[in-house]
């Protein structure tokens, strides 16, 4: 992020422009939304212009901008679309101590102006670094449409009854009440009878929140998906949206994680391949301790929660704390992996079962039903299997699996840095071994990259194959 947003308080302070074409009127259109002094420089502005000062609303001066004209202006625009006296303004306004803008010139412009979605107070502001402002227009128009006209409306009201809240305590029930007020009694109350009725409601809500009983604490076990945010379930997303506390896995992106309420605690709780028990008993005592203090938990684990997850023995302990909790399921990296490969798990006429295996389990490498699985057509899918992938290997062969049965690694499913390596069984060791796999692999024994895929130019390969 080179551009970090912030947003400025203008009230009162000076904003120079110099320009009076399309691209000035541009940017005085959103800078007369504030409540700065805007003072514009311009031979010959647009009759718009003069007509704005001549209501007062800005500071006209019909002659170019000289130096000693931005003295202690907080933001100075340069804005006549002509480069030589663009960086002429803009000389002045550094010289005088100015953050200067060069429309239309990002590298010259200590700031950029992003667009905006306003509902003052609420104000969304979408930059993309100049990188696409095609992008940013189409998000805004997405905002634009998503956020009800009435939202300024209901925070400005809302804003003038934050200290009556405070009645309530900090946290949870102060969130429920503006949750309830912002997304159901806000806008009813403002259809119904308009801002007075918005006042009242306010009033009631506070008085039926304060009497209220004190929430209790509860636990989502949330399917984080493989990594792609994108792969997260809709009921995902508003758990993190709703979350006090998530406890997540090391696997757990940092890109789903950045979806976690803002003011959420993050704990990692994370562990690391063998030895897998250390630390199951001090996660378990984590999320207890934090439902019992009534803090909804969100304890996110990669994948599906539920598979190779232990999941149990964490319900387990909420059950004999009579804890509630719910679950909700994600796309497991099998699912993830297989989908890159252009595969389906199961096909008619290969395979009418998977099996999804562990590598190690808590006492070593795990034990499975080896002759089952080096049948012709078989499919596994390995989950935790870098490691044991010697172990594997040489248990298939030893039950008289074929040497030339297809193994597929997928490292970091769904991912931007998704690698995918193509083997057989014979070779697999030493090539995983060689492919230096650093992030999660799943490894696929049966399961070979769709052939027509497998056949794309290089090119269109070259991100995800090896
Ligand atoms: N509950 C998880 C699995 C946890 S076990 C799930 O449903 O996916 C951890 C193992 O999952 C890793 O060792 C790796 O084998 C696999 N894994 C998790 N995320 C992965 C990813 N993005 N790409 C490939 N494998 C992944």
């Amino acid at each position: 992020m080179q551009h970090f947003p912030i947003f400025l308080d203008l009230d009162g302070r000076r904003v120079v422009l110099s320009g009076g074409g399309e691209a000035a009127l541009a940017k005085l259109r959103l800078l007369l939304k504030t409540t700065a002094r805007i003072t514009v420089f311009a031979p010959d502005p647009a009759a718009e212009i003069a007509d704005w000062a001549g209501r007062g609303r800005l500071t006209l001066h019909r002659r170019a901008m000289e130096p000693g004209d931005a003295l202690c202006a907080a933001l100075v625009y340069a804005a006549d679309e002509d480069a030589a006296l663009d960086a002429r303004t803009a000389h002045i306004g550094r010289t005088e101590g100015a953050l200067v803008n060069i429309v239309d010139n990002l590298s010259d412009s200590a700031f950029i102006t992003p667009a905006i979605v306003d509902r003052d107070p609420v104000t969304v502001a979408i930059g993309t670094e100049g990188a696409a402002p095609v992008l940013a227009r189409r998000i805004k128009a997405d905002l634009e449409a998503r956020l009800p006209a009435t939202l300024g409306t209901l925070a400005r009201i809302g804003k003038g009854f934050r200290r009556m809240a405070e009645a309530l305590p900090f946290g949870r029930a102060r969130r429920a009440f503006w949750a309830d007020y912002y997304f159901d009694a806000g806008p009813r109350a403002l259809e119904a009878g308009g801002e007075p009725a918005v006042q009242d409601s306010l009033d009631a809500l506070l008085a039926q929140h304060l009497a209220a009983d004190p929430a209790q604490g509860r636990v989502d076990f949330v399917g984080a998906g493989p990594g792609d945010p994108d792969l997260l379930t809709l009921k995902a997303r508003k758990a993190l949206d709703a979350a006090d506390v998530v406890i997540h896995d090391r696997l757990v992106s940092a890109g789903v994680l950045e979806l976690a309420r803002r003011e959420a605690q993050l704990i990692e709780a994370g562990k690391h391949g063998f030895g897998a028990a250390v630390g199951q008993h001090e996660i378990n005592a984590l999320i207890v301790e934090h439902a019992q203090a009534g803090a909804h938990v969100v304890r996110l684990k990669g994948g599906d929660p539920m598979i190779f997850g232990r999941l149990d023995e964490e319900i387990e302990a909420l059950a004999t704390h009579d804890l509630p909790y719910s679950i909700i399921p994600g796309i497991t990296a099998a699912a993830a992996a297989s989908a890159s490969l252009g595969q389906s798990l199961t096909k008619r006429g290969r395979n009418s079962q998977i099996r999804f295996l562990t590598g190690h389990d808590t006492r070593g490498f795990a034990d499975h039903d080896w002759r089952a699985l080096a049948a012709p057509g078989e499919v596994a899918a390995i989950y935790m299997g870098k490691r044991a992938a010697r172990f594997i290997q040489g248990r298939l062969l030893m039950h008289d699996a074929a040497p030339e049965t297809p193994v597929t690694v997928v490292e970091n499913a769904s991912c931007p840095d998704q690698r995918v390596l193509e083997t057989t069984l014979d070779r697999m060791e030493p090539e995983m071994e060689r492919a230096g796999l650093a992030g999660p692999a799943l490894t696929f024994i049966g399961l070979a990259r769709r052939r027509a895929l497998a056949a794309l130019p290089e090119t269109a390969q070259a991100q995800e194959a090896l």
